[in-house]
């Protein structure tokens, strides 16, 4: 940056807060937004709609005591946009064609517990959307024997704890640093690295005592600073944003949340925005925004009306007929009717290319805004699970519908997979007509984890019940002395030699003859299911045989397994057959072929269906 009227134009980059549940993101915000407001620093405005503005002039305050361990650096940005609300959430919805709304992120990482699921999540939905981002390291304070330094740099803190405690945290940033490195990231602590486009920085903070928080604000800046001044320029010229959350407000109707990435927004500007049904066009009733308070933060500031917001902001929108809007939809000031209509066919096609609508086979996809519908269908083609239908919206009858069309197809695709939302009764009373699984969380692995759980029950369960009904291999001996009865139903003591025999197999001789089927088998008086390979039972055999003309005291017996069943059990079944019953398939086989030489033979199209 040469010319001081460029650096002018730049703005603050907007930074999101991610990370597992409890590992600190609320308490780190707080910390920031708190250093900020007890530095007292005059004229500030820090607070925005949905964020928080740390100024330049705090962070250089802050990184003062550093300036023996860090390189100088002047800052050129006016200072860092947080979004208040941390989590997968909101960042979802900070979306933007390609990419998102959020300029850099920090993932917080409780140093304690080390990467846990949303972890991973985090660095998923990061990578994705090709957000830069930083580790922060956070809970320091718990390392055993850690003595606390309220507020003070890291750096500083460090050099006062023991050798041992020294040693502790450096053991646990590397499994973090480990952890990265499995994810095809390289990560150091911040003051090792040389590189910064190559290595993710691991900041050490605690987000309770304020430790590290000024190397971290430092680090941040310098990094956003450095990397991505191009896209911190900006235009003063129409805004764009992104439209974060749509509240009702008593007397105001459905007001707009967002954030501004781009240009100036003015009182009376007309907007473009989309919704489900179509592009909204209105204009600009009022803007509001927190008013800047001299002393001290409270958790509700009053709005006040402003004429104009530069980007970055997050300021509230009132103007008629945003109740039709959608969560997530991109927003732009149009120059005139003409330029809108533009526009406006533009933030259709944003919003259309995110809903799927198709009458294939897929699971049925619902979520609470067109951010986290579109996460939760990226997640989901990730696994390679099709979908047939993704919407934003409550769990409806119609969704139920078109699960079960789904299922038609193919079963386990019948689904419906809701994210933050409501189920509504008449779609829930469908669905337990017809069977149909609902998986509702808010938590996006949560959901693709139960779904795939219940898929591999299903599928498990299916293979499970075709195995149970084919005829397996069986070998026995009819026992001499003991024939109960000759015929109609013959009634027989058997050894089982080897295999499986159950009720409904029919039996052939050693010589390939079809001779009935077992009715029943039983052992000491009582029926039973099966009999395997040891057992000695009494079977009773129906069809027309009679004990001394077909068959004879002592001789032996195969189940007769019909040509479909021995294909499957040579391929898709191969492995669930215990030896003995392998041992007696080949003698069977061999049987069979005295009369149809390719009896069981498997033809490679045939194995590739049968293993399916
Ligand atoms: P979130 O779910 O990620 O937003 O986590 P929270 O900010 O709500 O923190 C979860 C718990 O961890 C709370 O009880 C916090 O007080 C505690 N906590 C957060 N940061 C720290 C820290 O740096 N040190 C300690 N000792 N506790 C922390």
């Amino acid at each position: 940056m040469s010319s001081s009227q460029q650096q002018r134009k730049l703005r603050q980059p907007i930074v999101v807060v991610l990370g597992h549940v409890d590992h600190g993101k609320t308490t780190l915000l707080d910390k920031i937004r708190g250093t900020t407001v007890a530095l007292k620093e005059p004229g500030a405005i820090t607070q925005h709609v949905g964020a928080s503005v740390v100024p330049a002039s705090v962070i250089e305050k802050l990184a003062e005591p550093l300036k023996k361990f860090l390189p100088r650096f002047k800052l050129i940005i006016p200072g860092l946009l947080f979004i208040d609300t941390p989590g997968h959430e909101v960042f979802s919805n900070l979306r933007r064609r390609g990419g998102s709304v959020a300029d850099f992120a920090i993932l917080v990482v409780d140093i304690m517990e080390g990467f846990q699921p949303q972890t991973y999540e985090a660095i998923e939905i990061l990578r994705q959307r090709r957000v830069p981002f930083l580790v922060a390291a956070n809970k320091i304070d718990r390392i055993p024997g850690w003595k606390p330094h309220p507020d003070q740099p890291f750096l500083i803190s460090y050099r006062m704890q023991k050798p041992e405690v020294q040693q502790r945290l450096e053991e646990l940033l590397w499994n973090i640093i480990g952890e990265m490195y499995k994810l095809g990231f390289r990560a150091d602590r911040f003051d090792r690295i040389k590189d910064f486009t190559k290595t993710v920085a691991v900041v050490p903070v605690s987000a309770k005592t304020g430790e590290g928080i000024p190397e971290l604000l430092a680090v941040l800046a310098g990094l956003t600073q450095q990397y991505l001044q191009k896209r911190l320029m900006y235009a003063e010229g129409p805004a764009k944003g992104v439209v974060l959350e749509l509240r009702e407000q008593p007397g105001l109707g459905v007001v707009a949340d967002v954030i501004i990435y781009d240009g100036i927004l003015r009182k009376g500007d007309i907007i473009v925005t989309g919704g489900l049904e179509g592009p909204v066009i209105t204009r600009v009733r009022s803007l509001l925004m927190p008013k800047p308070l001299v002393e001290i933060r409270t958790a509700k500031r009053e709005l006040e009306s402003v004429d104009e917001v530069v980007a970055a902001a997050g300021v509230r929108i009132v103007a008629p007929e945003l109740e039709k809007a959608v969560a997530g939809a991109p927003i732009f000031v149009a120059r005139d009717e003409e330029e809108a209509k533009e526009l406006a066919k533009k933030v259709m096609e944003e919003i259309e290319a995110i809903r799927i609508r198709t009458d294939k086979e897929g699971v049925i996809v619902k979520a609470d805004t067109l951010g986290t519908l579109e996460a939760l269908v990226e997640a989901l083609k990730k696994r390679g699970i099709p979908i047939r239908v993704a919407d934003v919206g409550p769990i409806a009858k119609r969704d139920v519908i078109e699960a079960v069309a789904s299922k038609q197809i193919n079963k386990y695709y019948g689904v419906i997979i809701g994210f933050n939302v409501k189920v509504l009764p008449e779609a829930e009373e469908e669905a337990r007509k017809h069977g149909i699984k609902l998986f509702v969380h808010n938590i996006i692995y949560k959901l693709i984890e139960d779904f795939e759980k219940w898929y591999k029950e299903q599928i498990e369960a299916d293979r499970r019940r075709e195995f149970e009904s084919l005829v397996r291999p069986g070998k026995i001996r009819i026992l001499p002395g003991y024939v109960f009865r000759r015929s109609d139903p013959a009634i027989v003591g058997v050894e089982v030699l080897g295999g499986v025999i159950k009720p409904g197999y029919p039996l052939m001789r050693e010589d390939g003859k079809r001779i009935g089927e077992i009715m029943q088998i039983q052992d000491k008086g009582k029926s039973i299911p099966e009999a395997r390979a040891g057992m000695a039972v009494a079977i009773s055999i129906r069809g027309k045989v009679m004990i001394g003309r077909q068959v004879d005291e002592g001789d032996v017996l195969y189940t007769d397994i019909p040509e479909k069943h021995v294909q499957l059990l040579l391929t898709k079944y191969r492995s669930w057959l215990s030896n003995d019953e392998m041992v007696v398939l080949k003698e069977i086989i061999k049987i069979k072929r005295k009369q149809n030489p390719l009896y069981g033979l498997v033809f490679p199209q045939q194995q590739q269906k049968q293993q399916g």
